[in-house]
């Protein structure tokens, strides 16, 4: 957010549930617009568990727009959306990779990092006074003017005031399911996906790609410094839990083509995560209620197969800072972040869940018809749906007030 609009939220308080990416770049923006926050976090720690996080233009224009982009960058390695393209287990090519000119022309690049370093740059840009873990939110109740914070400590209960509470307490969000109980909780999507960094790998020399077996997909991605991020996600019963999770990926996909085998491998076994998939099925009426607005999975949980979970959460967190920048009442400017995010983010949640049936179909003839039509689809088809989320702007920000120039000595002279 510019340093211009700096003064636009002095002497007002916004209270943050949730110290994720969501709740962080939220409360990052409104610091640099001049809002006193306070990030309350569960968890004893703040931190963002491993492996690696891609972010699509769209989000990079919401990193730049809340000030941390350059520096997000910096830790980051690029490469161009989809990579080398989509290949069968076999490494047979099923799709070719996107037209570089294309990307190059509506500025569209991926850049990849650990999540940890992402996390760890949006808290470096926040006043450490202003974040609080081990603070659990119990409840969010309307007050005249604002909305106050029920939260649970170890020293006891407390309350705090806001202005505004942005409420980015997650998927399992318990500030959404009170504010709307008629809307059902996240169901399970019905995959699962490990993931992992191998280590000792030239990270520059990999382009990225995504490669898709039956009700399977692998996907690998640079990162900087001699590590390659990959993921594996596969069909599975929810909450199944493997004693050796790393063995469970060498046997799914240890055969599937180079260097899937290698980046197996040279993977830490103790370091592999996996995380069943839940999204929010049916959307929420209003992403605002009276002065609490639902930012990040919170209010749009969605599948991981677009891998733009987070990249919508930064562009939450840009638009609400927009909004405020632009419109001091708020309410109103709330009003305008609903409506500008809820549209967009909601159809992504769709978009997304139409994309893991589509990698993760396991019937054999469809299969074989996906394959085919995919070899033959030319390259726009793809390009189409990557420009129509990663070609996204951030609201234009207010011209500043122009300050009139300091009345000269008027002259008596005549010409
Ligand atoms: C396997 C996988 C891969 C993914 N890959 C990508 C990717 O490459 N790119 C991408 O853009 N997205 C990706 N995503 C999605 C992305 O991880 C999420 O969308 C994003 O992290 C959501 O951030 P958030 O801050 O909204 O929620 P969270 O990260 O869930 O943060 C919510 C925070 O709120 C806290 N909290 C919860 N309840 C309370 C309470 N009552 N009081 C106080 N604190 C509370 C939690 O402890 C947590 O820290 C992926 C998701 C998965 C599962």
């Amino acid at each position: 957010m510019s340093d211009r609009n700096g003064s636009a939220g002095a002497g007002r308080h916004a209270v943050v549930v949730g110290g994720g990416i969501g709740g962080l770049s939220a409360a990052v923006g409104l610091h640099r617009l001049g809002w006193r926050v306070t990030v309350l976090e569960r968890a004893d720690r703040m931190r963002e568990s491993g492996a690696g996080i891609s972010l699509l233009t769209n989000a990079q224009r919401a990193l730049d727009r809340l000030g941390v982009g350059d520096a997000v960058r910096a830790l980051s390695a690029t490469m161009d959306p989809g990579g080398e393209g989509l290949r069968a287990a076999s490494g047979r090519r099923l799709q070719r990779p996107a037209d570089p000119a294309f990307l190059r022309e509506r500025g569209l690049s991926i850049i990849v990092l650990p999540r940890p370093d992402l996390h760890g740059t949006l808290r470096a840009a926040l006043p450490e006074a202003s974040l609080h873990t081990g603070a659990d939110v119990t409840e969010v109740t309307d007050v005249t003017d604002g909305a106050r914070v029920s939260y649970r400590t170890e020293g006891g209960e407390r309350t705090v005031h806001g202005d505004m509470v942005v409420a980015a307490d997650g998927t399992f969000s318990r500030i959404r399911s009170a504010r709307w109980p008629q809307v059902p909780p996240p169901v399970y999507s019905g995959h699962s996906v490990w993931r992992g960094i191998a280590e000792g790998c030239d990270g520059s020399a990999e382009p990225g790609g995504s490669t898709w077996g039956r009700g399977r997909e692998f996907g690998r991605m640079p990162l900087a410094a001699d590590r390659v991020y990959w993921f594996a996600v596969a069909n599975l019963p929810e909450g199944v839990r493997y004693p050796d999770e790393h063995a469970q990926v060498r046997e799914r996909f240890g055969s599937w083509h180079d260097p899937i085998p290698a980046l197996i491998a040279a993977t830490p076994p103790d370091r592999v995560l996996r995380h069943d998939v839940f999204e929010l099925a049916q959307p929420l009426p209003s992403y605002v209620s009276g002065r609490v607005v639902m930012l990040g999975d919170a209010a749009h949980a969605m599948t991981s197969d677009l891998g733009q979970g987070a990249c919508q959460a930064l562009e939450d967190s840009a638009v609400l800072c927009s909004v405020l920048a632009a419109e001091a009442d708020i309410p109103r400017a709330l009003a305008g972040y609903d409506e500008l995010r809820r549209p967009r983010s909601q159809a992504i949640v769709e978009a997304s869940r139409r994309m893991g049936e589509l990698k993760l179909n396991e019937r054999r003839l469809e299969l074989l018809v996906r394959n085919v039509k995919l070899r033959i689809a030319p390259p726009r088809a793809g390009q189409k749906g990557v420009a129509g989320v990663g070609d996204w702007h951030p609201p234009a920000l207010p011209e500043p007030v122009p300050v009139p120039e300091p009345a000269g000595p008027v002259s008596t002279r005549r010409p």
